[in-house]
This record gives structure tokens, sequence and C-alpha cells, in this order.
């Protein structure tokens, strides 16, 4: 058996939705980090595997056998505009494998050369993008945020030209697909309905293949991943995620989170915070999030309309219900992850009106005094169900509004009391899905800064150690759970591309 049992399929689509490309060789790859659980996972066969030889096919030095590598083709619409021709610019799909869970992962080299989709790029990745993308996708898994994986992280040994020269890294990711809303909407406007019917049969097929079933699959494939979408998004939102370019070629089809580029976690809450250098309008500000998410979906929808049914008005009118309970299913999914971050337990189905109010409270309490979002439902999940010392560790995030947020414990307090859970069950609940260590700009910077300027990755290593177990607190690692200091603070972030 080959070490990667390679089970290739999106390459079977054929012409028209891919072009065949080898990676280009890069001078002197390092392997910086390789993933032995997720290859685990993966039914790959890397335990006696040599690092120089992972470096070699993880920098794309060597194809490694049964690989079948490709650029995909997908179009787009950036910042609301369309762009008829995006594609793997800098990434190529080495294959497809079945893992011992039985799911798809498909491997994808990024920063690995010029492609037929480069366009004027030059299909390379500087290594601070690399870095920051293996540690935030990585967190976001251990969060539970449904994520593209990181297997590997090389170092190539060229430089690469940005503002300035920079050293050059390629990050092997890992999806169970990379098919993309924009992958859609290129196929609805290059082939109409054939492509459409052809990627949406492969991708019910592989993703989804329960909807093979269902009356109209297509429109059944559209209602699963609004649901995804509406549930994935909730899940960010409860850690303060702001992803930074929602654009349709940057949003997956199986939901999970991709293509992390100028994303951030919030430090101080600011409902409507921007961290994007680019997104000057706040398209993709926080709290747009939902709305950008089902203004993607209907993008989508578009594309489904061509094979939902052969009367168009028939599937216009069969999409809209559909695109419609985006909103619902959303606010169903968040509020019922805010419940449980505050320690109110939910049936999910009725939500008690209190609960509700208090939610909003906080979270309007938390923007008026730019309270950082993790240590404030970190604090308040230690709190006990009377008052007492602890209360002030909470009480410091409501400085300028000190007796509100007292009055808002009370009445927390008493939502709380008429639950009947004793009280450490209660909190150990609670900070089940309150992090303690969540991929904050500033430690991401450092990281970058001692890998980039000194050759030094024990910040990186160390950085993504902690937030393998972001909910337990561990010891000696206080610098990682706390907020940066004004000088620390990193207000915007950059695509890195
Ligand atoms: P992104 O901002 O990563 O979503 O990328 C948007 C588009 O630009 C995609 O088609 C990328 O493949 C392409 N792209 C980004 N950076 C580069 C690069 N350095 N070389 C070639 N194409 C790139
Ligand atoms: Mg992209």
């Amino acid at each position: 058996m080959f070490p990667i049992p390679f089970e290739n399929q999106y390459v079977t689509l054929g012409e028209g939705f891919f072009a065949r490309t080898r990676p280009t060789p890069v001078s002197g790859p390092v392997l910086i980090r390789f993933n032995h659980g997720l290859s685990e996972q993966m039914n790959l066969d890397m335990g006696d595997v040599a690092l120089d030889q992972l470096a070699q096919w993880f920098s794309g030095n060597q194809v490694p056998e049964g690989a079948e590598p490709l650029s995909m083709a997908y179009a787009g619409h950036q910042f609301g505009f369309y762009t008829p021709q995006l594609g793997d610019g800098r990434a190529i799909l080495l294959g497809e494998v079945v893992g011992q869970d039985g799911r798809n992962y498909e491997i994808q080299l990024k920063g690995s050369g010029r492609t037929v989709y480069s366009r004027n790029g030059d299909g390379r990745s500087p290594l601070g993008p690399v870095l920051r993308e293996y540690l935030v996708s990585e967190a976001m898994y251990h969060l539970g945020v449904p994520t593209t994986r990181a297997l590997a992280a090389v170092a190539t040994g060229d430089a690469v030209y940005r503002e300035e020269v920079l050293p050059g890294g390629v990050l092997t990711r890992v999806a169970s697909s990379f098919v993309r809303v924009g992958t859609f909407e290129y196929h609805a406007r290059h082939s109409g309905q054939e492509g459409v019917k052809k990627l949406a049969d492969h991708v019910i097929s592989r993703s989804f293949p329960e909807l093979s079933e269902s009356e109209n699959p297509y429109l059944s494939l559209l209602e699963t991943v609004i649901e995804r979408q509406a549930s994935l998004i909730a899940k960010w939102m409860q850690f303060g995620f702001i992803h930074g370019v929602m654009n349709t070629d940057n949003m997956s089809i199986v939901g999970e989170t991709i293509d992390y580029g100028p994303c951030a976690f919030m430090d101080g809450f600011t409902v409507n915070r921007v961290f994007s250098s680019i997104d000057q309008q706040g398209r993709y500000a926080y709290d747009n999030q939902p709305g950008i998410a089902l203004w993607n979906l209907t993008r989508f929808a578009e594309c489904l309309v061509l094979i939902i049914d052969s009367e168009v008005n028939v599937a216009v009118e069969a999409v809209r219900p559909a695109l419609e309970k985006f909103q619902t299913l959303y606010e169903k999914s968040w509020m019922a992850g805010m419940q449980a971050k505050c320690g109110f337990i939910s049936d999910g189905q009725n939500i008690e009106p209190l609960q509700g109010l208090l939610i909003k409270q906080l979270l309007s309490l938390m923007h008026e005094c730019s309270s950082d979002f993790t240590i404030t439902f970190y604090e308040l999940s230690r709190l006990g169900d009377q008052a007492g010392k602890r209360d002030q560790e909470f009480l410091r995030q409501f400085v300028s509004r000190q007796p509100v947020a007292c009055d808002w414990l009370v009445k927390w307090r008493t939502a709380l009391s008429t639950r009947g859970v004793v009280q450490k069950q209660r909190q150990s609940q609670m900070q089940s899905v309150n992090p303690l260590y969540i991929p904050r700009n500033h430690l991401i910077e450092e990281a970058i800064r001692s890998a980039e300027d000194h050759g030094d990755f024990s910040v990186f290593h160390e950085l993504h150690e902690v937030l393998k177990t972001p909910f337990a607190r561990q010891k000696g690692k206080q610098r990682y759970q706390s907020p940066p200091n004004p000088g620390q603070e990193v207000k915007q972030t950059f695509c890195g591309t």
C-alpha cells in the first residue's frame, strides 16, 4: 500500500472542472510541523516516514504515488462583485483519501507554485500566513467549529516577494470537500445546467449521499447547505470570530470554515468590529456575518435554480422558502449556543424570554465596555449560584458600567435558580463551551515574528499545543489567556497573499 491511499474522485469530473497542475519545486524544504493525529484519522501510513520525505511531499517537491495533482476552477463574488474566473491560483489538490472514520479527506497544497488560475500572482505564500492558517484552523477544530484542517507546514527556503522580502511556506490543508459556492457559480456561468448538474451530483454522491433518496435532491442539497452554514456561522459568533473575507469563493459547500486570510478573534467586544485592511466598508464586520452568509447562499440558490425544476418560475418558488428559513435556523442555533454559554438549560425548542433578554443585555453591556469576549464568558462560568468574591473577576470586564453589570448578575442568578441544576454541574457545562484560550491576534503575530525574523518556531509550537485544549486551564500558560496589553494590540489584519 502507498503511504497515502488515494481514492481520487474530483478528477473524474473531467475537463472544464480543473487543470492538471504539478507543484513547482522549492529549493530547501524543511518540515515545520506535521499533524500526526489528523494523519492517523485520515488513514495515512506516515509513522515510519522520515521527516525529510514528509518535507519533500508536503512542499510539492515530490508528488506522492497515487496523487493526481490539479487546480480547481471556480469563480466568485468578491466584496459583492462577480469575478468570472478565480480558481486555485496558489493551491493544488493532490487527491483524496477515505479516513478511518469513513469520511472523505481532500488534500491540498497551498503556496505550491503557479497554476493556470494564478493571473498575476506568484502562486506562493509567505510563511506568516501558513503559520497563521495552521494555528487558527486547528484552534477552530479544537473549539468544535467545523473547519478545514492543517496537515503539514513546510518552510520552502525560498524568498517570497511582497511589499517586503519574506520567507516562503507551503501549507497542506485538508477539507472534506474543497467545492465552494464559487465553484457552482463558475459552472452555472460557463456550462449552465449541464455543468451545475454534474457538480451537484458529485457533491451529493461524495458529501451528502443520503440526499439522493429525496424527492428533489437538488432542493435538498440547498436546504442542507443552508442548515450547515446557519449552524457554522452561529458557532463562529459564539467565539467572537470574524472571518474577514466571506466572498462566495471562500464559502464551502460542506459548511467548513475555509480560507483563513485576514480573520481574527476579537479581544474586546465591539459588535461591528472589522479587522481586515481591505474591508473598508465593513461588509464582513462581525455582526454582518449571518446576513452575508444568506447573501452568499442566495448566489448558490441562483445556480441550483437551473436544475431544481425545468420551469424557472417553479424552481424560484421552491428555493424561496428554503432561503427564508436561514434566519430562523441561524437564530435558533445562535440562541442555543448562547444559552449554553450563559448556563441556561435549553430544550432546543422554547426560549425562556427572560434568558433571551439577559443574553442580549449582556452582549450590549460588553459592547459598551469593550469587555474581553473570551474572558467575560470564562469568568461567568466560574461564578457560584450565590454572590461571592469571584464576582469581582467578572465585573472587572465592565469598569465603566459596574452598577448595571452588578444588576445583571442578580438577574442572571434569578434566571439560574429556576433550573434546579447543581452549581458544579452548571459550571462544568459552561466551562465546556466557554474557552480560556483562543488564538489571539497578538499571540499569532508573536509566533510569526519569531519564526520569520529569527527562524524560531518555539512560540508557534507552544501556542499550538495550548490551543489543543482550549477549555481547560493549563499550568504555567497564563500568558496565553491574557488579552493584549495596549502595546501588543493588533488592530488590523492583512490577506497576506
Ligand atoms: P483568497 O483571497 O485567498 O480567497 O484568493 C482569491 C483568489 O486569488 C483565488 O483565486 C486565489 O487562488 C488567488 N490568489 C491569491 N493569492 C495568490 C497568489 N499569491 N498567487 C496566485 N493566485 C493567488
Ligand atoms: Mg479563497
